[in-house]
């Protein structure tokens, strides 16, 4: 049944494969076989066949040297820029160098996931950490908005403040993978312009991917770039199914260890958190409910986790133990109320004074800020 020479999506242009849905030109084996079977039918990838039918886009990723000429795009186009990032995971959302393309083009940080914070979390105070994580990158945001793409909240501001700032202009919306970009633009298209007719794809250049635009009426249209994928995301070292099990779905809720100095957290296998020195204190744990926290002395802590990786303390599973890199020990040592926040995971806040290390897999980033509840 399978043809032997190279099938092409008759939408984007993509060269269709069947083994990796994040790639373009991604098509299930049993939906390439029913196209097969029909000598004259057009063969569209999952993603162009989706958006035909449903109105709907799938997120898919690029590599970072086709990105840098997407980037190049943007640079030399008078437009507004949209910076969606996961407010769970900001390093792993950054796009290295974005500010140097951008130029004097406005942009918008969008915070995406809003929904995941807990009620009593200041909007406020995480705006402003997103504004100054912003600024240092080099990124200075004329605007910060917190979304949720999910259930739309504040997606019409978004719109607003679009339509105040692109004064008769492109839209640009980048992001890496994960951070929520294609439910974001659904979002976008379901509640604003749902007319599939209008929305056109052309290629990005230099790219092997097409590109999808929404039209504003005025001639000039909202982008929808590929997503660029950022090698720090812990999304990156976890099945689908495993990062369904960490990536928070609902308001986080706080987890309280009354903790004496030399005691540690596990956070699953993914994540360590050392009380090392300072006064028995409560400690709070913002992560999915489904990841399982263990206790232990610190002393044993080593032991503990060479023993339990990959059974007790899951993610990762036995089976993926072997490419699953080490976790590394970042210290710290706190004067106020601190958030310790390991990238894509969560946070744990530190109220009171003390020495404390946190571990997180190799090249996922653990940052402290001060705490936003
Ligand atoms: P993209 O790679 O940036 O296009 O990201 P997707 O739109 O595919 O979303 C990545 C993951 O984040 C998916 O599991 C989504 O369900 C989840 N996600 C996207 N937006 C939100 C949101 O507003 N809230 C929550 N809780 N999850 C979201």
């Amino acid at each position: 049944m399978e043809k032997q020479e190279a099938l092409y999506c008759i939408g984007c242009g993509s060269r269709i494969q069947t083994e990796d849905k994040t790639a373009p030109g991604f098509i299930p084996k049993s939906a390439l076989a029913k196209q097969l079977t029909d000598e004259n039918a057009d063969i569209y990838c999952q993603r162009c066949f989706r958006l035909r039918h449903y109105n709907e886009i799938t997120p898919v990723s690029i590599a970072n040297d086709e990105f840098v000429s997407l980037l190049n795009e943007i640079g030399n186009h008078d437009a507004l820029i949209i910076n969606v990032i996961d407010i769970f995971d900001f390093n792993g959302s950054i796009i290295p160098g974005l500010h140097r393309f951008v130029g004097h083009n406005p942009v918008i940080v969008v915070g995406n996931k809003e929904d995941v914070l807990p009620r009593d979390v200041s909007r406020g105070k995480v705006r402003q950490w997103l504004f100054d994580q912003s600024h240092a990158q080099g990124l200075r945001p004329d605007e910060t908005l917190l979304v949720s793409s999910r259930t739309g909240h504040n997606v019409d501001k978004l719109m607003a403040l679009i339509d105040q700032y692109r004064l008769g202009r492109d839209v640009y919306v980048v992001g890496t993978t994960n951070v929520g970009k294609s439910t974001l633009i659904n979002q976008i298209i379901q509640e604003n312009m749902a007319i599939k007719d209008l929305i056109t794809t052309s290629r990005f250049p230099g790219t092997t991917l097409d590109r999808i635009e929404i039209p504003f009426g005025d001639g000039h249209t909202l982008i929808d770039t590929p997503g660029i994928i950022h090698e720090h995301q812990i999304a990156h070292l976890l099945s689908p199914k495993d990062l369904n099990l960490i990536a928070p779905q609902k308001p986080l809720k706080p987890k309280t260890y009354q903790l004496n100095d030399n005691q540690t957290i596990f956070l699953g296998g993914l994540g360590r958190f050392d009380y090392i020195r300072g006064d028995r204190q409560g400690i709070i744990v913002y992560a999915d409910d489904q990841l399982m926290l263990h206790r232990t002395k610190l002393e044993n802590a080593d032991a503990f986790y060479a023993k339990h990786v990959g059974e007790l303390l899951v993610p990762p599973r036995a089976k993926d133990l072997a490419d699953f890199p080490k976790l590394v020990r970042h210290e710290f040592s706190i004067n106020t109320k601190t958030d310790i926040v390991f990238g894509g995971l969560g946070w744990i806040t530190v109220a009171k004074a003390g020495i404390v290390a946190a571990y997180a897999p190799e090249n996922v980033d653990v940052v402290v800020r001060k705490a936003i509840i």
